[in-house]
């Protein structure tokens, strides 16, 4: 389960802010992850109730977008949004197609600390 892995970063990424700003509680996290990181949100829900737990980061409300995968066709300029990863274009087929979001992206997209 990497999800582990990727949650105790982003607490040591939160537990800097809060640092900085002397915050005593974390009230809410927003997360968003490309859907090519095959990230499981129950499985990131399970690991930050785990990891969080007895610190100040526990019971924090915690919202998970995953980010579809957009693509654009080097040859016919066709958008597909797909929801596995293909490297040839769905339109003209022959295309190769170049991902422009939903790849492996990981952010933060705001913290709200208390
Ligand atoms: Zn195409």
């Amino acid at each position: 389960m990497h999800e582990l892995g990727i949650v105790q970063s982003i607490l040591d990424i939160i537990e800097q802010q809060m640092k900085i700003h002397s915050a005593k509680r974390l009230v809410r996290v927003e997360l968003e992850f490309g859907a090519m990181t095959a990230v499981m949100p129950d499985a990131i829900e399970f690991a930050f109730a785990a990891l969080t737990k007895d610190s100040p980061l526990e019971g924090a409300g915690l919202s998970i977008t995953i980010v579809p995968i957009k693509a654009v066709c080097l040859d016919c300029g066709h958008e597909p949004v797909l929801d596995t990863f293909t490297p040839f274009c769905p339109v003209c087929s022959a295309g190769v197609l170049s991902i422009v979001a939903g790849k492996d992206e990981m952010r933060i997209v705001s913290i709200e600390i208390e």
